[in-house]
């Protein structure tokens, strides 16, 4: 069962408040299938129509038949790309990429949104991708009014950003509590007035966190999809130790976050809806293919634009990668500075992948039998 971008049919006996039906060979059946996920409910355009979708305001009801035909609208949930993973895995590159499709808008690292708004919660020096100030950009000033003020949106950053306390580092994923039902209509509120704001149908979100992940697909008000995002352990501890990071401390925290992917993985892909495994190193080998698979995925058009990623308004993301004046993929060309002995033995001890495989064979078995192994 997958998400439909485009359609959404009632099923048989159904009641009749769905706003648009299509048949376009296989897309009728498969949104008739999704009528089933929660997370893919009220989503409705036409197969050929990409033209921004408006998004009413979010309605977190669960029951359709409340819903009168004069307010079916309201069934609309916003539309996001959840990706999965650990830091310095690529995730700013592949958003800012992801980011140049005229349907998609790139959030970058938005649970972190609080920190970038001027005020109490500011933590300096945050800015937007565009380098401004979030009160002058332009984009996120346009958000906040969506809102109603600049400090709503860094409210909104305190509501789509629970505190977990010791369970975000527990091994398994945190269940939601009875905050889910404001917090989750605070995050849809805040991605609907994103992609109102930029005119997308799509938002891609780069926050990694499994627990997030968990807590969005739980809550059923967001219309969700996922992709996981993984890299070789060796380079990830390259670039954090680079960033003057722990390397033990780095090594656990990515097991833990790749434990937490695969479990997420394994609830979603019990529910039908698949969860794409994405290879850095397979991306700046093809970013084409790699690219073209992940829109399909969202079932967007490909665009050639992707191909030159660039940062726009994002929130968060590493810097270099964003002003460093690159805006093509492609493998690092330099030479791979060695790894001190300490991080060569946390390797050792820590990686249980093979050369070259982009995820640890273990977290493969985690997602669940008959999980297929990373193709991208
Ligand atoms: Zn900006």
């Amino acid at each position: 069962m997958r998400c439909s971008a485009f359609v959404q049919l009632r099923p048989e006996g159904a009641p009749s408040f769905a706003p648009s039906i299509s048949h376009h060979g296989g897309q009728a059946t498969r949104a008739r299938r999704n009528f089933d996920n929660p997370n893919c409910r009220g989503y409705t355009a036409s197969p050929t129509d990409w033209s921004p979708i408006a998004h009413p305001r979010p309605r977190l009801t669960s029951s359709v038949s409340e819903v009168p035909p004069d307010q079916q609208g309201s069934l609309l949930k916003p539309r996001v790309l959840y990706v999965l993973g650990y830091g310095r895995s690529g995730s700013t590159m592949l958003g800012m990429a992801l980011g140049q499709h005229s349907h998609i808008v790139n959030l970058g690292e938005i649970s972190a949104l609080r920190r970038f708004v001027p005020g109490p919660t500011y933590r300096a020096p945050r800015a937007c991708g565009c380098l401004l100030q979030l009160d002058q950009c332009p984009y996120w000033t346009g958000v906040a009014r969506r809102l109603g003020s600049l400090e709503k949106l860094a409210r909104t950053g305190i509501a789509i950003s629970p505190t977990m306390g010791w369970r975000r580092y527990a091994p398994w994923l945190p269940e939601p509590s009875d905050e889910l039902p404001q917090w989750a209509e605070a995050t849809a509120a805040l991605y609907r007035a994103t992609l109102d704001e930029a005119n997308a149908a799509l938002a891609v979100d780069t926050s990694k966190g499994a627990a997030r992940g968990w807590w969005l697909w739980k809550s059923g008000a967001i219309d969700l999809h996922f992709i996981w995002l993984t890299r070789r352990l060796e380079d990830v501890l390259r670039s954090q130790i680079r960033h003057g990071q722990s390397a033990i401390k780095t090594a656990l925290s990515w097991r833990l976050a790749q434990r937490q992917a695969a479990q997420i993985t394994r609830q979603v892909e019990n529910a039908g809806v698949r969860v794409p495994r994405i290879s850095y190193e397979r991306l700046t080998e093809d970013p084409r293919a790699v690219l073209s698979r992940i829109l399909e995925h969202v079932e967007l058009p490909w665009q050639e634009d992707v191909l030159t990623p660039r940062p726009d308004h994002v929130i968060g993301g590493d810097h270099a990668v964003k002003h460093g004046g690159r805006h093509v993929i492609e493998p690092s060309s330099g030479p791979r500075s060695p790894l001190p002995l300490r991080a060569r033995l946390t390797l050792k001890l820590l990686d249980d992948s093979g050369p070259g495989e982009p995820i640890s064979r273990s977290s493969i078995r985690d997602a669940g039998p008959g999980t297929p192994p990373p193709t991208l």
